[in-house]
């Protein structure tokens, strides 16, 4: 009863704060909250980015094929055929999402930088200032097919949608699994295995992590998890990792090294027991 009570006095306490708080808007000029500044806003008109297969003519032999409904995109990557056409990826995953990494920062009001979805990086010229857009862009179908593009060009929209095309070039299966010992469910809700990846001089290992243990790591590599569809996992990173693109890469480096990687020869032992 006793935590009823308190329960009840705190929400009471809440609202009578809240109210407090209207009253003290209606007099006061609102301000935008910190939160509120930092917020990521994606633009409108990078928001959809709609493919054009109507006036695709398919040049290599692939393409062709994937026209004819021959291929299906799991059987494509397995072989490790290389894809030279975005739109067959178009073709074969229709609704394949992207997620645009912020690389870019602006200084923002009252310290910290706002970030922004695209680097603009300048030269000089004799007549002043040549702006260059760069952007970084990572796909997936949220099932274990991830890719990661960069695109540069002049306008962002531009920009974003060389990287969108990149990473349809890019794309990668990942393996997933439940490799935590503390968990053995058999689903594919984390990592099969520990993996590393290395960029420039960022380091990021992965580990698979028990069920409900969430992602375990900062918002950028959270991006790239989601995207390949691992719900589960630990990180721990090193290096100058505010390079979020070498820290993308790195991530996706690390979802790489699982692939080239044998059978944990932890089952091996296991194996050997029982026999
Ligand atoms: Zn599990």
């Amino acid at each position: 009863m006793e935590e009823k009570a308190k329960e009840i006095l705190d929400k009471e306490k809440i609202e009578s704060v809240a109210a407090v708080e209207q009253a003290v808007d209606a007099v006061v000029e609102p301000v935008a909250p910190v939160d509120a500044v930092k917020e990521e806003i994606v633009p409108e008109d990078v928001k959809n980015l709609h493919p054009s297969l109507d006036k695709w003519k398919p040049k290599t032999k692939l393409g062709k094929e994937v026209m004819e409904g021959k291929w299906d995109i799991r059987t494509v990557l397995q072989n490790g055929i290389k894809i030279k056409e975005f739109q067959i990826v178009d073709k074969l995953l229709p609704e394949l999402g992207h997620e645009i990494i912020y690389i870019g920062g602006s200084p923002g009001k009252g310290g910290g930088s706002q970030r922004t979805i695209t680097k603009k990086t300048a030269r000089m010229h004799k007549s002043g200032r040549r702006f260059r857009i760069s952007s970084l862009v990572v796909v997936g179908t949220g099932d274990g097919i991830i890719g990661v593009g960069q695109g540069t060009g002049k306008e962002h929209r531009n920009a974003i949608e060389k990287a969108v095309e990149h990473a349809k070039l890019n794309l990668m299966l990942i393996k997933r699994g439940c490799g935590s010992w503390q968990c053995s469910c058999g689903q594919p809700h984390s990592l099969p295995l520990r993996g590393f990846g290395r960029a420039g001089s960022v380091t990021v290992e992965l580990k698979p992590a028990p069920r409900g243990t969430g992602l375990a790591m900062s918002d950028d590599l959270k991006k790239i998890m989601k995207a390949a569809g691992v719900k589960d996992a630990w990180s721990r990173t090193s290096g100058n990792t505010s390079a979020r693109t070498n820290l993308i890469k790195a991530g996706f480096n690390a979802l790489k090294s699982m692939n080239n990687m044998k059978q944990p020869f932890l089952e091996k032992k296991v194996e050997q027991k029982r026999e």
